[in-house]
């Protein structure tokens, strides 16, 4: 049997259902791809049901509000991808009479569609001849290959990009490309595959080297970069401040409390010191500070941040707290916040009895 079919033959076996496999539906394709780029199944099935329940067509997205978008985004990090959804909903609108394009190249015109996801949708929904490699894919055809050029470079992305096209039977990419994808992401996982009971063991020349586990080879190991994040969750009667994080940064668009960034680790006598905290408490009288979180650490895929919370509740509000958004303590829960600022505020919440902001 050839290895496609090997594939396709183990897939009807062994697929999980799910979902966005029993639809040939490019939006909710779409979305699930998109969404599935940055969590776990488990994890991105739930966003998945609630974002589609939410936005259940092209023209939904296309007319929400970004906030809201956003707001169901939330904890799956990544927020460019889910202003791009929007974006490319309101393009489809606009140029393609909202009617999804099947054409490859007017898929990849839309903003934030690559070529892996423009394969996923065309070999999905119209079974187009497009080889799909994501991470599974590359794990496991350079395993198959024994494929020594480091997938990070362009030459290695380029030999499994062949590899993947000759690999696939053009008639049914569809069927191919899922099972490719799963049978990666189930059997010839990173750590341990199950190589004694592979059905393309004795095909696998990863396996014949007798370290399957040594591919694919990498050339770079990405350069984790520290950072020391210091929130501050100023409350003066009722009232909180926040403000929206714009520019090139992380998590563009999402709210987040008064922010002290240092380059090196500080405590809060240290912070003290520091001239933005001297100027959000120069005039505020009397201030009562709790730690509820100190150092939590939370890991991104190239910045690993060191955060604290302190909750500092104050007489009054000085000038440098202008700029910021004042907003009753009620109404934060509407805000779209990153995962750290969620953990936190569920913490603080616990800590305080209340059941709500
Ligand atoms: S033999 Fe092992 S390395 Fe090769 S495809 Fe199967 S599980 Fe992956």
């Amino acid at each position: 049997m050839e290895i496609s079919e090997i594939l396709i033959y183990w897939y009807q076996e062994h697929k999980r259902e799910l979902p966005w496999r029993n639809t040939d539906d490019p939006y909710l394709i779409w979305i699930s791809e998109v969404i599935l780029q940055q969590t776990r199944v488990a994890q991105g099935l739930d966003y998945f049901l609630r974002f589609t329940a939410r936005f259940p067509n092209i023209r939904s997205l296309a007319e929400a509000e970004e906030d809201e978008v956003l707001k169901y985004w939330q904890g799956l990090g990544y927020y460019t991808r889910a202003r791009n959804l929007r974006a490319a909903a309101r393009s489809v609108m606009e140029h393609f009479a909202g009617h999804f394009p099947s054409d490859y190249r007017n898929v990849r015109s839309l903003r934030g569609i690559g070529e892996y996801t423009a394969a996923a949708i065309v070999s999905f929904a119209w079974n187009q001849p497009y080889a799909v490699v994501d991470g599974n894919v590359f794990r496991l055809l350079a395993r198959l290959f024994a494929v020594d050029t480091p997938i990070d470079t362009a030459r290695g992305k380029k030999e499994i990009g062949s590899l993947a096209t000759a690999l696939m039977n053009p008639s049914k990419s569809g069927l191919h490309n899922q099972a490719a994808m799963e049978f990666g992401a189930l059997h010839c996982v990173p750590s341990n595959p199950d190589c004694l009971h592979c059905p393309l063991g004795n095909k696998c020349l990863g396996y014949a080297s007798g370290s399957p586990q040594s591919y694919p080879v990498k050339r770079h190991k990405t350069k984790i970069r520290l950072r020391y994040f210091h929130y501050l969750h100023i409350v003066c009667r009722g009232e909180t401040w926040l403000h929206r994080r714009q520019g090139k940064d992380i998590w563009t668009g999402l709210y987040e409390f008064p922010l002290i960034e240092t380059s090196a680790p500080a405590d809060f006598i240290a912070l003290q010191t520091n001239e933005t905290f001297r100027d959000f408490f120069a005039e505020a009288g009397e201030i009562n500070v709790s730690v509820v979180l100190p150092d939590v650490k939370h890991i991104l895929s190239h910045q690993q941040l060191h955060a604290s919370f302190y909750r500092i509740e104050i007489e009054r509000p000085a000038k440098a707290l202008e700029s910021y958004l004042r907003i009753p303590d009620e109404d934060l829960d509407g805000y779209a916040f990153p995962r750290l600022i969620r953990i936190y505020l569920d913490k603080e919440r616990q800590l305080s009895g209340s059941n709500s902001y």
